[in-house]
């Protein structure tokens, strides 16, 4: 990577890993990198922590697009962090001899009314914020599909299938499908209610509105990967597959199916 030289990075701040932190800064620097203090300067931002703080990083910087997202591990290696700080020859020995590749994961925008939009890299979570089932509209694109009772959805991206949707037994999606997966949390199935009770997969081209019913309960929290927003009678919540890509370096040796059989087989 010749050409990206302004490294940012990020981390939570107070860490007990400052003094690794700041040996990886150094050693940054010994290789002919300039670290910069402002993530728009960057073409680089290295995440250092866990999978969450990857999470927090993509978003605390707003999903760029023109930058390289490195996730270096202070713990397990999670499906998002592929280097290792105590394992910073590794690192080094992996950029040097080119046993890196880039990736691009694709995003969910999420528009809730007219008003306000984001991205989501793992999921977008709807669940009810008090305790009272919650009552949802699902359509895809004009199709009025399904009315779901229960505690929530939760709509993930390729990436984020192995996380919150792998506890609620939806499938492990290839990332290299540009598709989100829709999965219920708790759906009540009866005579009175009746949910397609399996997850179910859309293609780039749908989209899906949620359309909230007002059944006494119309004050959802939604789960921006792992940030909360609390919202107020908003009319509907439309989720669609994103333009816009993460582009992440991973080792030639980790692909994503690497890890998945790492961590759960
Ligand atoms: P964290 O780093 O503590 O993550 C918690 C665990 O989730 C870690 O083991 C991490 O490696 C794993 N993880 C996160 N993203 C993953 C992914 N894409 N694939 C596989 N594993 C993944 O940080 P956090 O802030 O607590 O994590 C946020 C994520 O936790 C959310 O985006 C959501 O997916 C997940 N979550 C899961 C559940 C559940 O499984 N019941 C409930 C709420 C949130």
């Amino acid at each position: 990577m010749p050409e990206r030289k302004n490294i940012h990075f990020f981390y939570r701040k107070g860490t007990q890993l400052q003094d690794k932190i700041d040996r990886l800064k150094n050693i940054a620097i010994d290789y002919g990198f300039n670290l910069v203090d402002h993530f728009r300067d960057a073409n680089i931002i290295a995440s250092i922590g866990g999978d969450g703080t990857f999470l927090q990083a993509v978003r605390k910087t707003g999903f760029l697009e023109d930058v390289l997202y490195v996730g270096v591990s202070t713990g397990q290696l999670g499906f998002y962090c592929d280097f290792d700080i105590d394992d910073i020859s590794g690192m080094l020995d992996a950029m040097l001899n080119e046993q890196i590749e880039v990736r691009r994961y694709p995003t969910i925008k999420v528009q809730i009314d007219k008003d306000s939009s984001f991205y989501c890299l793992n999921e977008c979570s709807i669940r009810s914020g008090i305790i009272k089932t919650l009552s949802l509209d699902l359509y895809i694109d004009d199709l009025f599909f399904e009315r779901f009772k229960g505690d929530g959805m939760v709509i993930s991206t390729p990436t984020g299938s192995t996380a919150y949707n792998k506890s609620l037994n939806g499938s492990i999606v290839d990332p290299m499908l540009s598709c989100m997966q829709i999965s219920e949390v708790a759906s009540i199935n009866n005579n009175h209610y009746r949910t397609l009770g399996s997850s179910f997969i859309l293609s780039s081209a749908r989209a899906l509105e949620i359309r909230m019913v007002d059944d006494g309960n119309t004050s959802p929290i939604i789960g921006m990967d792992n940030e909360a927003l609390s919202i107020r009678n908003n009319e509907f919540i439309r989720i669609e597959l994103s333009g816009k890509r993460i582009k992440t370096v991973k080792l030639k040796d980790n692909s994503f199916w690497h890890k998945v059989k790492r961590s759960f087989l």
